[in-house]
């Protein structure tokens, strides 16, 4: 493994896990982040009397002990929250998931939605094939009307690019596939039953999502804020950080994303620099408003599908947690979709937002807007299509073969959640852990 430290790349959730884990069991280790604090994407932002996240950042709990984890290890208290989200179609709001509630649509819509639906089970039942993308796979489980009215156009705007261009890897339960009675039930009268995996989440009773970096952070030693990476050299394991700092390491954890990771290699062989070319993501503009008025009260979120409104969704802090704004005002987030295949400037998405939230008689004359912060996150959602397997593969082997653990939502280059982050950093540190008793049998 060679002399040196064991580094860890990143402050967020799945770095601060890293080496939380690596800690707990006995490994000395350092976290470098470029940002003066830790938290990554958690990071929340007080602005006047208004606390916002990095966009909306709820806890959903898929496995056993990570809830214990943050509430019993880290001492953060967690409120429990039954979903109140909502979709804005043909001019109201009907209940989520779409697919089981479609008796809130008009007549019309209703029942195209239920032929389609219909169709769709017969042609599945007599024809069992896997679907050969994500459109086909929305149309051979929810059928043409669900597909048109809300699953095409939603996912559209989401991830920016056509849907026949993506595939299912990254399903895995993120789409409630309601039973065909559920849906029929639904058609017809209110569905009293909660769907999917984020039906209940969980919020930090106070302080905003960044509760939970925070406490992390306070129990690390090594952690140094404000050092930003500037260039890696995997076979002299050297780190180059932007105050010219160089640091050696014997294996290292990185959460950074993906590409950023191969662009800070500057002896990289040309197969790995071109797999890199190939990886492809959203980015999502964030504009987070404070307004001294209560809006979407008792909504945690709505999705928008449709092409009137640019933001595709837009959720209340205000409902999450009463620490984050004042009584009978809201805070509220929007999130809008850009990426290279659809290309969008900050400014003009942020006037545009503000129009169509007018346009929606949130905001006006009448409810002003008191404070306002806007994010650009540059590396949102991995896009999941053709060549994400074989490019992120071939990068993952090749950073591994160095004593590099590429970690988290970015450098695992997954669809995670903040509790698989959580999780990929125990992951990486036990693969450490691995490494270093490797090493030791060999001496
Ligand atoms: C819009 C959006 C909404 C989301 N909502 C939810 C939600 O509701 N629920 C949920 O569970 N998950 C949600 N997530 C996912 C969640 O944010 C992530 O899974 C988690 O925060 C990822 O943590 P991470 O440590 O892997 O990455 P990050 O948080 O990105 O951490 C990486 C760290 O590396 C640092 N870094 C980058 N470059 C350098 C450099 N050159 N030198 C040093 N440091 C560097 C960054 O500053 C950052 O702190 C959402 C994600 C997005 C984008």
């Amino acid at each position: 493994m060679g002399k040196g430290k064991i580094c860890v790349l990143g402050a967020g959730l799945a770095g601060l896990s890293a080496a939380w884990h690596l800690s707990t069991n006995g490994i000395d280790n350092e976290v470098f982040e470029k940002e003066t604090t830790p938290g990554g994407l958690c990071r929340s932002k007080t602005i006047g009397h208004f606390t916002f996240d990095c966009d909306g950042h709820l806890l959903n709990f898929r496995r056993e002990g990570t809830r214990q984890f943050i509430t019993e290890r880290l001492g953060v208290e967690l409120d429990r929250h039954t979903r109140s989200a909502w979709i804005h179609s043909h001019g109201r709001y009907i209940r989520y998931p779409f697919q089981a509630n479609l008796s809130e649509l008009p007549r019309r819509i209703t029942r195209e939605c239920v032929e389609g639906f219909i169709n769709a089970s017969e042609r599945s039942r007599r024809d069992r094939r896997e679907s050969a993308n994500f459109e086909a796979w929305i149309i051979d489980t929810f059928g043409s009307g669900i597909a048109k009215y809300f699953m095409v156009p939603y996912n559209t705007k989401f991830w920016t690019v056509p849907l026949r261009k993506m595939c299912c890897g990254w399903l895995d339960g993120f789409i409630p596939v309601p039973s065909a009675k559920e849906v029929l039930r639904g058609a017809h009268s209110r569905n009293r039953k909660q769907f999917g995996y984020n039906a209940v989440f969980w919020y930090p009773r106070r302080g905003g999502i960044s509760a939970v970096p925070e406490a992390l952070a306070r129990r690390l030693n090594g952690l140094h804020a404000g050092k930003e990476v500037l260039a890696i050299n995997p076979r002299r394991k050297e780190i180059v950080f932007s105050d010219s700092a160089t640091v050696r390491y014997s294996s290292a954890v990185f959460t950074l994303p993906l590409p950023e990771i191969v662009r800070l290699i500057k002896e990289l062989p040309s197969s790995i620099r071109r797999a890199a070319e190939k990886l492809r993501w959203n980015s999502i503009i964030n504009v987070n408003i404070g307004m001294d008025r209560m809006c979407w009260p008792g909504m945690h979120w709505v999705y928008f599908p449709g092409s009137e409104t640019s933001f595709f969704r837009a959720g209340c802090y205000h409902n999450f947690s009463a620490s984050l704004a004042p009584e009978g005002s809201s805070s509220i987030y929007l999130e809008i979709s850009y990426s290279r295949a659809k290309p969008l400037n900050v400014r003009g998405a942020y006037r545009r937002a503000l129009k169509d939230l007018e346009g929606l008689g949130i905001y006006g004359r009448e409810s002003p807007i008191s404070v306002c912060d806007v994010n650009d996150i540059q590396y949102g959602y991995v896009i999941y299509d053709k060549n994400y397997d074989r490019a992120r593969g071939a990068i993952i082997e090749y950073l591994q073969a160095h004593d590099i653990i590429p970690a988290g939502r970015y450098g695992s280059w997954r669809y995670f959640s903040m509790e698989d982050a959580i999780c990929d950093g125990k992951r990486a540190a036990d693969m450490i852990a691995r490494l270093i008793r490797a090493s030791d049998r060999k001496r």
